[in-house]
């Protein structure tokens, strides 16, 4: 046995006030349990550093530990407190374990690690063999060391972004760094304050830098950042414009089989991804229905083509050019009579200052896409969230580019 408790003191590598006491092995159960007793002469209180009385002990907590083989380890102690006398009573810090965590730092260290490999966080906790709970802390607390240790550095291209939380019936918006390409933070709703407290999670100095926003037409986002990034400009980008313009075809579409439904006629049913997808990502069965829908000369496809046609407007090489564009564009959506496309088109129209911004940032798009698509995935493997805390968590962990290690 004394050759296993004096293992173990090697293995583990914490200071010698910290001594194993008992090792038991559970082979049955596949448990380590070790014991540590401290043997320190002196307790420093946590908060101010100055050494203080030994008052007690606390009761005996549990931390889980990196594995030994297949065994699962647990480091079992009486924690001392300390008596101090400007802070009073304090339970002293232990070398191993972060305060109020189960899990040692090895192993938080380990868990963070896997987490940002594992393509799905269900395939983390079997690995760790963690519940839902457990590996929603130690995610929690990765985000909390990563975001105490962001620089304060400059922000110059924002975006600001809504998206569904639990079945649409909720929002969540995003801000993100498009320079850096990473999620800056998330906050709960959509509305005017919300979004006003996201913009002012950036500090004065940052706000001042920041030259562009990018949003969709959101009246909340546009008065927040009136209100809070008064010097910068908002652009209504491709990727927010592309968003509503989907949405009006997708309209006629959905209005238009409706009708056709009324006669019998089922060719536009289950259509609705064929009139989303960009001509150069289908593949060719796809191409293929999607050509024999387009000779049936629906009015969806009418809106799919100005849809299409407007992806010309960002590659114009000026914002003199765009605004001509633009112009010949309202033209022919407003020929169409079709309702759904108009009133995007005079939503546009009201914000064409913020669309032609574009052409004084040309802010890439595939940044928004990129940290959109990645969302989304996080939306889909996480089988609902019990709340919106940890959809944050998940989403400044695998998305805030945070220095997150031990
Ligand atoms: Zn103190």
């Amino acid at each position: 046995m004394q050759k296993l408790t004096e293992h173990y003191q090697q293995l583990l590598g914490f200071p010698a006030i910290w001594e194993v006491d008992d090792v038991n092995l559970s082979v049955s159960g596949l448990k380590i349990e070790v014991h540590l007793r401290f043997v320190g002469d002196e307790v420093i209180c946590p908060q101010c550093g100055v050494r203080g009385k030994a008052y007690d002990k606390a009761p005996e907590q549990r931390w889980r530990h990196l594995d030994t083989m297949q065994f699962e380890t647990i480091i079992i102690a009486r924690i001392p407190r300390c008596q101090c006398e400007t802070c009073g009573v304090k339970t002293i810090a232990v070398p191993w374990a972060a305060p109020h965590s189960r899990f040692t730092l090895m192993f938080e260290g380990f868990a963070v690690a896997l987490l940002q490999h594992c393509s799905s966080v269900q395939a983390a906790s079997n690995i760790l063999k963690l519940d839902w709970h457990a590996v929603d802390q130690i995610m929690k607390r990765a985000v909390e060391r990563g975001l105490l240790r962001r620089e304060p550095d400059d922000v110059v291209h924002v975006g600001m972004d809504e998206k569904s939380f639990r079945s649409g019936q909720k929002y969540i918006t995003i801000l993100n760094d498009l320079d850096k390409s990473r999620v800056l933070d998330v906050i709960e709703d959509r509305t005017l304050t919300a979004t006003k407290k996201l913009l002012g999670t950036l500090s004065k100095q940052q706000r001042k830098a920041v030259k562009s926003v990018s949003l969709d037409m959101w009246q909340a986002f546009a008065t927040a950042t009136h209100k809070l990034l008064p010097a910068a400009d908002i652009v209504h980008d491709r990727f927010h414009i592309s968003k509503y313009l989907n949405d009006a075809v997708n309209k006629v579409r959905h209005q238009e089989s409706q009708e056709l439904k009324k006669d019998g006629d089922t060719r536009l049913v289950g259509s609705k991804y064929t009139w989303l997808r960009n001509p150069e990502k289908m593949t060719k069965s796809q191409k293929t229905r999607f050509n024999e829908l387009i000779a049936c000369e629906f009015k969806t496809g009418v809106a799919w083509v100005l849809k299409n046609i407007f992806r010309d407007f960002w590659n114009c090489s000026s914002g003199l050019r765009g605004e001509i564009f633009f112009a010949y564009w309202c033209e022919l959506v407003d020929k169409t009579k079709l309702k759904p496309l108009i009133k995007v088109k005079d939503m546009m129209e009201r914000h064409k200052g913020n669309i032609l911004n574009y052409f004084k940032h040309q802010v890439s798009n595939a940044i928004s896409e990129g940290i959109n698509s990645k969302i989304q995935l996080i939306k889909a493997t996480a089988r609902g969230f019990r709340g919106f805390e940890s959809y944050r968590t998940r989403i400044l962990f695998y998305c805030g580019k945070l220095d997150m290690k031990i």
